[in-house]
Order: C-alpha cells, then sequence, then structure tokens
C-alpha cells in the first residue's frame, strides 16, 4: 500500500517541511562518521571490549539513521511501519550500550559486575519484547503517512534514556573527585561531556520535535554524534585511548576530508560538485603528504627517546660506579689519615731529640721521610677533598678573614724548603691593608699553600713570589716562580682531575694532579677566580687566584654580622 496523496518521485518525498539537503546532511555523514571511528578503532584492537563496544553504538547508530531516512524518503507505508517499528528499539540500544561503553571506559576496559549488567538487562527487557507487538505501533495513519507509535512505548524509552543520561553524570562525578590523576580527570571530563551532549541532544532533539510536531530541529540533534566522536577522537590523540596511537596530523586530516566529503550530501549543482570534488582531492594530497612527513618526524622523535633512554640509564649506572668509587677514596682516606698522623708525631718527636740524641746521618734520614710523609698526607688530604666535593658533602665557614697574615703564615711555613732548594721566597703586600673577606680561611691557605708548593716544587733556579693587591673589588693573590713554565695549550687541563703536564712527570715524579683541582672547586666556592698565565716553557709560571669583596654564596645574615663587627 502506498500513501495516498503522494506524486512525488520516489525517493524525494518528504512528508514535513524538512529541507532535503539537511535531511541527508544530518543523516549520512553523522552516520558515516560514527561508523568509520567504531570500525576505525574495533580494528585496531577488536579485542578490546570499550572498543566492541562504541562499534555496536556506531552499528546502532547507523542503523537508526538509515531506518530514519528510509522512513522520510520512502512511500510504501509497509516499509515505512517496519522501520518505525525499531525506532524505540534502536534508541534504547544507543543509550545502553553508550552506559556500558562509558563505564568499561571508566573501568579501563574491565567489564562492569553481572548486577550491573542485569539492570542495563531489566532497562532493555521491555522494549525488545513490545518491539514487535501492538504495544509499539498501533496504526498506521495513511493520510499523513506516519505510524501511530503508543505514547507508553514512546515515554518508556525516552525515559530509560533518561535514566541512562543520570547514570553517566552521577558516575562521572563520582569518579572524577575520587581520583587525583589530572590526565584521568580530564579523560572523564571529556567523555561524560561527550557522551551526554551526544545523548541529550539525540533524545532531547527528538523527543521536542515529536511534542511539538517540528522534525527540521531533531535534523540538527543528530549532529550530537559528530561531536562525541570528535571528542573520541582528540581522546585517542591526546590520551592515546583505546591503546591506539594516533598523530593528530592523521585525525585532522580524515576529519577534514570527511567533513568536505560530506558536503555532497547536500551540494546539489554540478558547478559546485565539480568544485567540492577538487576541494577534497586537494585535501586528500595535501593531507598524505602532511601526515607522511609528521610520521617521519614522530619515527625519528622516537628514536631519540629510546637514545635518551638508554643514555640516561647508562648515565644513571655510572653515577652510582661514580659514588662508588667516592666512597672508597673517602673510606680508604680515612683509614690512612690515622696511621700518618702516628708516624708525623712520632718522627717529629724523634727530630726534637724526644727519644735521645740521632745520629746525623740518621737525622737525614729521617728528613727525607718526613718530607715524604708530608707529601702522602697532603696527597691524602687532596683524595678527601675531592671526594667531598664530588658528593656535596664539602663544608665552607665564612667568616670575616685578613688575607695578608694568611699569607705571611704560608711563607713562613716555606722557608725552610726554599731554603733546602736555594730558591728565593719572597711576600709584597699592599700598601694600605685589604679589606677583611668572607671566607673559609683554611681553605684559602690550602690552596695557596698548594701554588706555593708547586712554585717550588717546579723551579731549579731563582725562586718564587707571593703578591698580595687589591683590584676591582677583588682581593688578587699572585703565585710567580721562575720555573719550567707552562704550555699554552695546558692551562686548562691542568685544573682538571689526575692532570700533570708531561714534562712534570720526569722532573718530579710524586704528585696525583689534584691540588690544582681541588684549589680551582674551593675558589669557585667563594666566587673568585684562578687561572695560570706563562710565557711558555722555561719562562716561569704565575697563578692567580681573585677573590670578590662580595661573595655571593655567603649568606645575608652572615654578612649583616660581619658588617657590624666591622664597624665596632
Ligand atoms: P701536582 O702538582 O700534584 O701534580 P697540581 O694539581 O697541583 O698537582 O698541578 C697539576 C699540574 O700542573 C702539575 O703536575 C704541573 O704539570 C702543572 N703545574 C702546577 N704548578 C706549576 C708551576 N708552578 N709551574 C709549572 N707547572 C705547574
Amino acid at each position: 500500500m502506498f500513501c495516498s496523496d503522494i506524486s512525488a518521485p520516489f525517493l524525494f518525498f518528504f512528508s514535513d517541511s524538512v529541507p532535503s539537503t539537511l535531511l541527508y546532511y544530518s543523516h549520512l555523514p553523522t552516520a558515516i562518521i560514527a561508523l568509520f571511528l567504531g570500525f576505525f578503532v574495533f580494528v585496531k584492537n577488536p579485542k578490546l571490549l570499550s572498543a566492541r563496544l562504541l562499534f555496536a553504538i556506531a552499528i546502532a547508530f547507523t542503523l537508526w539513521s538509515l531506518g530514519s531516512l528510509t522512513v522520510w524518503v520512502h512511500i510504501d507505508s509497509g516499509i515505512i511501519s517496519f522501520f518505525w517499528s525499531m525506532f524505540g528499539l534502536l534508541f534504547s540500544l544507543i543509550s545502553v550500550f553508550s552506559l556500558y561503553f562509558f563505564l568499561v571506559f571508566l573501568n579501563k576496559g574491565k567489564d562492569i559486575s553481572l548486577t550491573k549488567k542485569g539492570v542495563l538487562g531489566i532497562i532493555l527487557l521491555p522494549v525488545v519484547l513490545l518491539t514487535f507487538t501492538p504495544y509499539n505501533i498501533g496504526l498506521f495513519d495513511i493520510a499523513l503517512c506516519e505510524a501511530v507509535e503508543n505514547s507508553l512505548f514512546t515515554n518508556y524509552y525516552y525515559f530509560s534514556g533518561l535514566i541512562v543520561f543520570l547514570w553517566i553524570l552521577v558516575t562521572a562525578i563520582y569518579r572524577y573527585y575520587k581520583t587525583q590523576n589530572k590526565s584521568e580527570r580530564r579523560q572523564i571530563l571529556l567523555l561524560t561531556g561527550g557522551i551526554e551532549f551526544f545523548l541529550m541532544s539525540f533524545f532531547l532533539s527528538s523527543y521536542i520535535a515529536a511534542l511539538i510536531d517540528n522534525y527540521e530541529l531533531e535534523q540538527y540533534g543528530l549532529f550530537g554524534m559528530t561531536f562525541f566522536m570528535g571528542v573520541l577522537a582528540y581522546m585517542i590523540v591526546k590520551f592515546k585511548a583505546f591503546d591506539i596511537k594516533l598523530i593528530g596530523a592523521q585525525a585532522l586530516v580524515v576529519s577534514l576530508i570527511l567533513l568536505i566529503g560530506s558536503q555532497f550530501f547536500f551540494v546539489r549543482n554540478t558547478t559546485n560538485q565539480i568544485l567540492t570534488g577538487i576541494t577534497l582531492a586537494l585535501a586528500a594530497g595535501f593531507g598524505w603528504m602532511l601526515i607522511r612527513s609528521v610520521k617521519q618526524e614522530v619515527k625519528r622523535k622516537e628514536e631519540l627517546q629510546i637514545i635518551s633512554d638508554r643514555l640516561a640509564a647508562a648515565n644513571e649506572r655510572l653515577k652510582e660506579l661514580d659514588n662508588a668509587k667516592s666512597e672508597f677514596i673517602s673510606i680508604a682516606s680515612h683509614q690512612l689519615r690515622t696511621p700518618l698522623t702516628a708516624i708525623k708525631g712520632y718522627l717529629s718527636l724523634i727530630l726534637e731529640g724526644s727519644y735521645g740524641r740521632v745520629e746525623p746521618a740518621v737525622q737525614d734520614v729521617l728528613n727525607k721521610v718526613y718530607v715524604v710523609q708530608s707529601r702522602l698526607t697532603q696527597l691524602v688530604e687532596d683524595l678527601l677533598s675531592v671526594s667531598r666535593i664530588e658528593s656535596g658533602r664539602i663544608q665552607y665557614n665564612y667568616e670575616p678573614t685578613q688575607v695578608e697574615p694568611l699569607v705571611a703564615e704560608l711563607i713562613d711555613m716555606f722557608r725552610i724548603t726554599a731554603k733546602d732548594k736555594k730558591l728565593s721566597l719572597d711576600m709584597k703586600l699592599p700598601k694600605h691593608s685589604l679589606p677583611k673577606l668572607m671566607l673559609d680561611g683554611n681553605k684559602i691557605k690550602e690552596v695557596v699553600s698548594n701554588l706555593i708548593d708547586n712554585g717550588l716544587k717546579y723551579t731549579s733556579q731563582g725562586g718564587v713570589t707571593v703578591t698580595v693587591e687589591e683590584g676591582a673589588y677583588v682581593a688578587r693573590i699572585i703565585v710567580a716562580d721562575t720555573g719550567i713554565g707552562i704550555r699554552p695549550e695546558d692551562h686548562d687541563r691542568l685544573f682538571q682531575k689526575f692532570t700533570r703536564s708531561k714534562e712534570t712527570s720526569k722532573i718530579v715524579a710524586s704528585g696525583a694532579g689534584l691540588g690544582l683541582y681541588v684549589g680551582k672547586n674551593f675558589i669557585e666556592a667563594h666566587g673568585g677566580k684562578i687561572w695560570s698565565e706563562s710565557e711558555g716553557q722555561g719562562k716561569g709560571s704565575r697563578f692567580i687566584i681573585e677573590l670578590p669583596y662580595e661573595n655571593s654564596n655567603v649568606k645575608k645574615e652572615e654578612i649583616a654580622t660581619f658588617a657590624a663587627s666591622y664597624k665596632k
């Protein structure tokens, strides 16, 4: 039986005043997009429950869409009433699948409990049972070409839609506040927004359209699905939802192509169709190029990431080894220190005659032992300093300190050594004494002592001069000698750990190449600088230390107390 007063051609008849272009545009592209994404996610991960459910939503929605379109354009009352009778079932399936999907997605892919499944089944049951009975479609109004639905039946499935909507909302709010994870929260917000918007626009537009008898509104409600799919695509790109790796560029290009392609559903004249076709081809071409280049870049980035992860792991291992080494040096040095102090003590006592007179020949030997012992003590001290520097355990006791007496004390200490080597040892002090600086006196003494020691060690004729002078807001200590000098390329190297110049090892066997390294660390901790100068090999060397008047490492309170005491 055909609807009575119809003279319009097959497929282009529309019972209400909904423009045909809108009808096609709202039904087909939305269904295609849903089906496309649902299928894509399903194929990528067919075992994932949430992927299967999404595909089920997409299929139910597509069936609904096709059914609706058929009802709009068909004129055979039998066909119309068959499709019409399916709407309730599809509606309910879409909403129940959406809820099921939402719950599984929030459960990170795990299935929901049997009880919940039972509740979902109960919601569906009346619709399933009544679909093919007169309780669904009672009559067919041949004059209006419309099926007359039983209002109890329609109200039931709209009501079940409302239940689903509220269930999702409550679960979302509960889950949102339960988790502290930011990314999880964002995903909950996005998914809830997408799914609720879709359900609301789909159900409400259909419900209101029926209520006010304006079916144009219903068409716009369908775009809720496109929005939902857009949200899902975004979640795939951003959060790797469904365990899918998708590049933003891919998602963008595909959606562009789908959007441009869907224009075919409302563009009617040939020129426009050709233009749309060209735009589509161009978008596809450029899109393909874009995806290819982005993919390459992503691949390169991933390779880099792997390398950098490996490097980080290797670095971690090296750090561990380095720590173990520092620890070992620290322990070994501590163990060496105690017997050395004892040896030094007894040697001094013997040399001073505390154990009776010492034969000159023995005294000579003991003096040599004393010198060797001092070197060893210095080496142990240097090793301890290095291990402290490297483990960050070094402590500085900053105090207002006058530089000149500190230097003078060292000169006194080295006078005998210089005399033994027949070298001069001079000191030049500034006319006006320098201001007191915030220094760790012992550390500075250690550095300058090493410089004087080196000067005497690496000089065979002439001697060493230590100068204290004032620079621009800095105190300068210069240790100059007339010794073997330094080659230009060696200057920076010498301040590194365990580094000595080639010649040095030949001249003076002892020395581990640690003194300057330790010294540089100490001076830099004071905010100062240390460097070496030399005219070249055999032309003597100068080591210059600059200590700033204001040391940035010193705490403000310390400076304040210092300033107060200085005024007094
Ligand atoms: P060490 O003197 O124990 O070898 P340092 O770290 O104090 O260790 O010095 C490192 C190297 O710098 C020395 O081995 C030597 O090659 C060079 N050096 C240091 N001071 C002088 C100097 N006054 N003249 C020439 N070379 C020097």
